[in-house]
């Protein structure tokens, strides 16, 4: 089995790029194109989902994003609604067409989750859960793989192997913030993971401006900032409700602001030479 990423430092002397290799999601070619998923962070009900889901389809975003599992700092928390939060979305896609991505927490769940998702979200706090990683390297579902709160670039690129290893070769690696000592915002979003990510590996990188930011207000200029990178995705939350959202309220983006973010977000990946994908 030949590995597609390498642990070697970044040459600073090289400044070549690996060209993309972009793979089908249901009829959506990621990594060729800009893809914007945008959702929820929880499924928090049926009607909340579906708006959400329909404001996202409304304005061609790509894919719905939307926890039914939820990785919460509390145990006391909102963990998600389960196997109802994944029926909830297979409704969402019947309606609106778009492909789902949700997160897999549990080895456990893989059946359920990679039965509904067309990509499986690994959170950052599973990013070293190798066994949850070879497990989905053994099915046909997409992956998308979060960097962990405090993993360098070469650990997240061997997380990815842990799943191209098994014969999965759809991994798309996600940047979302990590820990630094500046404490002004929840991670620090570190985009020199695009270039540098892209000079090491093919895979597709996305960029999630929500959770680093921590604060809505953020969301849009980090957004731009990774578009005009040349991330090849953003993975946004949005809200009808913000306030009321059960989880990450203060930085979902309202979806009545959806239009107007989308719009500034095209003209960004447009600059770094990327085309807005529609399903
Ligand atoms: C999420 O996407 O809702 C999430 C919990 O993300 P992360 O694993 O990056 O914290
Ligand atoms: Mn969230």
């Amino acid at each position: 089995m030949t590995t597609t990423t390498t642990t070697s430092r970044p040459d600073q002397n090289r400044s070549e790029q690996l060209p993309a290799r972009g793979f089908d999601v249901a009829g959506h070619a990621v990594g060729a194109g800009f893809t914007l998923i945008a959702g929820p962070c929880a499924v928090e009900s049926r009607g909340q989902t579906l708006a959400v889901a329909d404001a996202v389809a409304a304005e061609g975003a790509a894919m719905l994003r939307g926890g039914a599992y939820k990785p919460r700092s509390s145990p006391y928390s909102f963990q998600g609604l389960g196997r109802e939060g994944l029926g909830i979305l297979r409704e969402a896609k019947q309606r609106t067409g778009l492909p789902i991505v949700t997160e897999l927490l549990d080895v456990r769940d893989i059946e359920e989750v990679a039965g509904t998702a067309d990509v499986v979200q690994v959170g950052a706090r599973n990013m070293q859960n190798y066994p949850l990683l070879s497990e989905l390297g053994r099915t046909d579902c997409a992956v998308l793989l979060k960097r962990g709160l405090s993993a360098t670039l070469d650990e997240l690129l061997m997380s990815a192997e842990y799943v191209l290893k098994e014969g999965n070769q759809d991994v798309i690696l996600c940047e979302r913030g990590i820990r630094t000592f500046e404490p002004s915002y929840r991670f620090t979003l570190d985009l020199m993971a695009v270039p540098v990510i892209k000079e090491l590996s093919h895979l597709p990188v996305v960029i999630d401006p929500s959770h680093a930011a921590g604060r809505r207000d953020w969301v849009t200029p980090m957004s731009l900032a990774a578009a005009a990178a040349g991330a090849d995705g953003i993975i946004v939350e949005i809200h009808p409700e913000p306030e009321q959202a059960i989880c990450d309220g203060p930085q979902a983006l309202r979806t009545d602001g959806f239009a107007d973010y989308v719009r500034q977000l095209e003209a960004a990946a447009q600059l770094a030479g990327k085309e807005f994908a529609q399903v």
